[in-house]
This record gives structure tokens, C-alpha cells and sequence, in this order.
């Protein structure tokens, strides 16, 4: 274990080419993996990742600090356009340490393919045929991938269910696939389609989608945290932030907002990983409704000490093998700065790290108010966008924290004041 790297005091008053000197001492990258940091995706590699490629958009990497996961202290690379999120995870994380940071567990890399028969006559009928034909379905399924088998994946189970829609009735039969290191969309899907005839066969039924569910409910990661009252600001912080909880247990309005604040730590590491962060999106918030009923995906309550116990549990399709994840250098640079070993583990630390970011949002909330810290990382923007050349956007931004007066006017007042004095 790497003893105390994740806790790097002064960090955030680095300037950038320190503090990237700073994680690849601590990460033991080497040269050439600083230098994929520093020079980022080219033109010609993206060229082969999507279509019709005229540049690259550029989104700021930041490192989250303070990460204990298991016992390990683990640095969080975090890619995101949004201030204070990159802050607010390293101090979600910091409240967590005092009681050993974060435990966390999976169901493992499973997720679903859907096959969807349609006019079947005999729609029962056809469901036990299927289910009858399983052993053949998952070999023929599985000697599509030989290589996800080689490492101990592919197909374990076929299931079959009738769903009634407003077509009529239709079987829809899941592929149960174990997708080891993969995200395993690609895999999935080429699998679902190899089977698509032999269903049609089976079921008398015309097989229009064949296709991955997002909604990866045997792909769960869970994190769990104690936060101790007094690392937190006291007992009625703890209150506030047991309201707030309660409240995004049951209002959707509130559960959106709530489950956006884990959602800017989870998709921030899945972003800097080059996982595909609709996927995992589309799976957080399927799997926050799956009740009927949107909800917040993290719960937190009190213990008899008084201290609150916070966790989480969402479906996390990463993977550290397939899609851009190996081809976009950046990326791979930040899966050697995790440290991680398996696409499950990488499930469990952007667990943690949405329950950090979650936590520390409503801490915030329930007593400073979640602007003050938001708007005085956010002056810098405001500073730009008001016009401020490069040498003055410190000066201004810090100028108008300590008023707290930011906005683009006080800048543009600023800008005008300062640039008279430099003329
Ligand atoms: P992939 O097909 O590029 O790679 C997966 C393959 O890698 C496996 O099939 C296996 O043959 C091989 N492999 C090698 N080593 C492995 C290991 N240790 N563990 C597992 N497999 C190993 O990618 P994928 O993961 O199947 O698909 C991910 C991509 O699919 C992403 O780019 C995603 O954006 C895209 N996608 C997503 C959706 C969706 O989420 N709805 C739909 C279509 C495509």
C-alpha cells in the first residue's frame, strides 16, 4: 500500500506543472506516461476513435485528494468543466478519513442484453422453449467472444419473461453476461445478435431489438463512510444533513439535484478514464427510479455515536479494456494514477467518490450554503468571461472572493480600474 499519497497538503497552491510533477512521483508514471498528460489526445488518434473528427474539445484534469478505498489511498483523476467539483470530492473525502475513508463491494462485472420477440403466438409457450434451450444458446453466444471467456467471462444465465406493452404482449429474453474487464456493450450486443435467429426459430416470433439494458442492475457498486460529527462542524450539521437525505428519499424534485451532486464526482472518473459516461448516466438514474418512484442513490443516517454513516449504491458499467479506455492516452495515464487492477474495482472507488462529492455538497448545503465556496472557485471563470487578460484573473477573482461580490459587472469594474493603474 501506498502510505499517506493521497493526502497531499498545499496541493491546490501548486501551479499545474508541479503538482503533475507531484502525482507522477506519487503514481510512478513514468516519462512517457507524463508526457501523454501533457501533450493529451492528437488529431490523429481521435480521428480513429469517432466520426467526421475536426479537433478536440478540451476538458480541465484535476486530481482529487484525500482518498482512503478499502485501506489503499488512492488519487482520483477527475476530468470536468464544473469548479468546486474537483474541491469538494477532496474534502468529502478528507471528512471520511477519520474514520478509514471508504469500504466498498460489487455484485461484479454483469450486465444484460435484451432480445425482443415479437407476435409470438404462443408468447408462455415460447418462454420455456427458450429456457429449454438454454445450455445451447449460451454456447452458441459464448463462442462469439472466446477471449472474454478466456478470462473467466461471458454468458451465465439466459432469462425469459412476457411483458405486456400497449403492442400486445412480447417475450423478452436477457442475455446474463460477465463481462470481466469490459464495459461490454460491443460484447453484449454482438451476442444478442448472433442469437436473434435461432430465437426467432425458437419463438415463432419476428425479433426486432438486440440490444444492452443500461440499466446494469447486476452491475452494482456500493461505498460506505462513517463522517464523524466533529470533523463535520457538529451535531446540528449532522441534523441538517439528515434532513436533507430524508427529503431526496422521497421528493423527486430534490432526489434530481441530489443525485446530480454524485453524479458530477462518479461521471468526472468516468470521464477521465474514457468510459462511456452516458452509460453509466443513463444507468444511475434508471436505477434510482426502479422502484417506481425517483430517489436519491445515497442514504445517510445517524449512529449511536452519533456520527452519521453515509452510503450509496449504484450501477457502475466501466470498463478498463474496450472502447476508448486503451486507446485514449490521457486515460490511460489516469488508470495507472488510480492504481486500480480490475474494471470492478474502478466500479467501487467512482462509488466512493460519488458518495464523497455527494456528501460534501450537502454538508455545504445544510450550513455555509453551497455558493460561498462554488462562486469563489468559480470567479476565475467570471473574471474571464468579463474580459480579464491572463495576468489579472487571479488578482480580480481574488478581489472579488474577499468582497464577495462576484459577478461579471464587479470584474468588468475591476478590469477597468486595474487596467488604469497598469497604463
Ligand atoms: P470492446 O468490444 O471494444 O472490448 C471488449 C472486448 O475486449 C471483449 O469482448 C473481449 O473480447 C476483449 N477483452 C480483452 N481482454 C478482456 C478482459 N480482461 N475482460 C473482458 N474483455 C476482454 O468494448 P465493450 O466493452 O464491449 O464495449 C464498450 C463500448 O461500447 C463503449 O465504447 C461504449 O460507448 C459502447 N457502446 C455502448 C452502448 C450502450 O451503453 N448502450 C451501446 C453500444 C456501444
Amino acid at each position: 500500500m501506498r502510505l499517506g499519497i493521497s493526502r497531499i497538503s498545499g496541493f491546490y497552491k501548486l501551479p499545474p506543472n508541479a503538482r503533475l510533477e507531484s502525482i507522477a512521483e506519487k503514481a510512478e508514471l513514468s516519462r512517457e506516461e507524463v508526457s501523454w498528460i501533457e501533450q493529451g489526445l492528437e488529431i490523429n488518434q481521435a480521428n480513429m476513435m469517432v466520426e467526421n473528427v475536426i479537433g478536440i474539445f478540451q476538458v480541465p484534469l484535476g486530481i482529487a485528494t484525500n482518498f482512503v478505498i478499502d485501506g489503499r489511498e488512492v488519487l482520483i483523476p477527475m476530468a470536468t468543466e464544473e469548479p468546486s467539483v474537483i474541491a469538494a470530492a477532496s474534502n468529502g473525502a478528507k471528512m471520511a478519513r477519520g474514520a478509514g475513508g471508504f469500504s466498498t463491494s460489487s455484485t461484479g462485472p454483469i450486465m444484460r442484453a435484451q432480445i425482443q420477440a415479437t407476435g409470438v403466438p404462443d408468447p408462455f409457450g415460447a418462454r420455456q422453449e427458450i429456457l429449454q434451450h438454454k445450455d445451447e444458446l449460451i454456447e452458441a453466444a459464448n463462442e462469439k467472444d472466446p477471449m472474454l471467456v478466456k478470462f473467466g467471462g461471458g454468458v451465465k444465465d439466459i432469462e425469459a419473461s412476457v411483458i405486456e406493452s400497449r403492442l400486445g404482449p412480447m417475450l423478452i429474453v436477457q442475455l446474463i453476461v460477465d463481462c470481466r474487464d469490459a464495459m461490454g456493450a460491443n460484447a453484449v450486443n454482438t451476442m444478442a445478435e448472433t442469437l436473434a435467429p435461432r430465437i426467432e426459430e425458437l419463438s415463432n416470433g419476428k425479433v426486432y431489438l438486440r440490444i444492452i439494458s443500461n440499466l446494469a442492475d447486476k452491475r452494482l457498486a456500493r461505498a460506505k463512510a462513517i463522517f464523524k460529527a466533529n470533523d463535520i462542524g457538529g451535531a446540528d450539521v449532522v441534523n441538517g444533513i439528515l434532513q436533507a437525505a430524508a427529503l431526496a428519499e422521497v421528493d423527486p424534485y430534490r432526489a434530481a439535484t441530489h443525485n446530480k451532486g454524485i453524479m458530477n464526482g462518479a461521471t468526472a472518473v468516468v470521464l477521465a478514464t474514457g468510459n462511456d459516461t452516458r452509460a453509466v448516466e443513463a444507468g444511475a438514474h434508471a436505477y434510482a427510479a426502479v422502484g417506481g418512484k425517483y430517489r436519491s442513490l445515497t442514504r445517510y443516517e445517524k449512529n449511536g455515536n452519533g456520527n452519521i454513516v453515509g452510503t450509496i449504491e449504484m450501477p457502475v458499467a466501466v470498463g478498463l479494456v474496450g472502447g476508448a479506455t486503451r486507446v485514449h492516452p490521457v486515460a490511460k495515464a489516469n488508470v495507472k494514477i488510480l492504481g486500480v487492477k480490475s474494471a470492478d474495482e474502478l466500479s467501487r472507488i467512482i462509488a466512493a467518490v460519488g458518495l464523497a462529492q455527494n456528501f460534501a455538497a450537502l454538508r455545504a448545503l445544510v450550513s455555509e450554503g453551497i455558493q460561498k465556496g462554488h462562486m469563489s472557485l468559480h470567479a476565475k471563470n467570471i473574471a474571464v468571461q468579463a474580459g480579464a487578460s491572463c495576468d489579472l484573473v487571479d488578482i480580480i477573482s481574488a478581489r472579488m472572493a474577499a468582497e464577495r461580490r462576484i459577478s461579471v459587472d464587479r470584474a468588468v469594474e475591476l478590469i477597468r480600474e486595474l487596467g488604469d493603474k497598469k497604463n
